[in-house]
């Protein structure tokens, strides 16, 4: 029985029993399918879910200091880990017992002593079903075109940042791009060869965000966008050059573009210290004005503030 296809994608799985024989039997059971990470108490339980957030945990019932049923109420209650799902581990086979497991969140159950092939496949069932809520998860955040993150995402991403970057007074950036002539790119080639270019052109926008503070994003249609915390306008104009560069350096092919004879993008770059009199919907006002300068001024270039504003 095979768990997952390939060794990158092993979900992790976390399990927390008192008892050593326990853990090697389950661990020895698992250990091919899965990255396995063993706790020896419910402390240490905790400390480890909350830490490396795995994709399973299999907690024993019965032990010293925190009881498993602490740890699942524990875990249930912060949303960093409550998505998490918990199968026990118990000799318990009081029906009581199981139903108190369960109106605490547990997945489901596995009484000792172990049936090997009931263990693997209770753990498989249990990442199958994670695995699915993890994809539908995921469709809220992400654009279904590109991959990169979309506009809910984007606007949740500044204004945490907004409010870091006001406490620390540090400066906050953003980029907004827009394709340029893309409607006469759909005309000319067609909205199929049309999406794909915008996959292209989000794929090199990724490519040039390297910090893991930073977000790409499609912001809507055929415009992205960039934010970027803590950073200067220099720095931004730089990250807004090599976005601009990377889509050009694509060499899609658009015929009848008045900006050049490849698929190009307008940028502008606008930013702020977060302060009380402004507002996070500032910054993407003066990149947008800055956008549209762009494509008054020929396209396929970097709009930044100051000069000729
Ligand atoms: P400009 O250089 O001034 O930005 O011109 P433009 O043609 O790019 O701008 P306009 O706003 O007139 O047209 C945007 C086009 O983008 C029209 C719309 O059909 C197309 N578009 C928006 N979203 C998608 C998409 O998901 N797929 C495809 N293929 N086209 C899209
Ligand atoms: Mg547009
Ligand atoms: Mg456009």
């Amino acid at each position: 029985m095979s768990l997952t296809p390939t060794a990158a994608e092993k979900p992790t799985v976390l399990i927390v029993d008192d008892e050593r024989f326990n853990l090697s039997a389950l661990h020895a059971l698992l250990r091919d399918d899965c990255r396995v990470m063993v706790a020896t108490d419910g402390e240490h339980g905790l400390t480890a879910a909350r830490a490396n957030l795995p994709d399973l945990i299999l907690l024993d019932v019965t032990m010293p200091g925190i009881s498993g049923h602490d740890v699942c109420r524990a875990l249930k209650e912060d949303p960093a880990t409550q998505s998490i799902p918990i199968i026990f581990i118990t000799a318990l086979v009081d029906a009581d017992d199981e139903t108190h497991g369960f109106d605490l969140g547990a997945a489901d159950y596995i009484t000792k002593p172990f049936n090997h092939a009931v263990v693997k496949a209770r753990v498989r069932t249990q990442l199958r079903l994670k695995a699915q809520a993890d994809l539908i998860a995921s469709y809220a955040f992400r654009d279904g075109l590109t991959g990169l993150y979309n506009r809910r995402s984007l606007d949740q991403k500044l204004e945490r940042e907004w409010h870091r970057c006001q406490r620390s007074g540090l400066p906050i950036s953003v980029a907004l791009l827009d394709v340029d002539h893309f409607k006469l790119f759909n005309d000319t080639y067609g909205h199929g060869p049309g999406d794909d270019c915008l996959k292209s052109v989000g794929a090199a926008l990724g490519g040039c965000i390297k910090r893991s503070s930073d977000m790409a994003a499609r912001y809507g249609g055929e415009e992205f966008a960039v934010i970027l915390p803590e950073c200067d306008p220099s720095a931004a104009a730089a990250v807004a050059e090599e976005v601009r560069a990377a889509v050009e350096a694509l060499a899609i092919a658009h015929a009848r573009s008045s900006a050049g004879s490849v698929v190009t993008v307008s940028v502008g770059v606008a930013t702020l210290v977060p302060s009380e009199e402004a507002l996070p919907s500032d910054l993407w006002a003066m990149a947008d004005r800055l956008l549209y300068r762009a494509k008054e001024s020929g396209r396929n270039r970097v709009a930044l503030p100051g000069a000729g504003q």
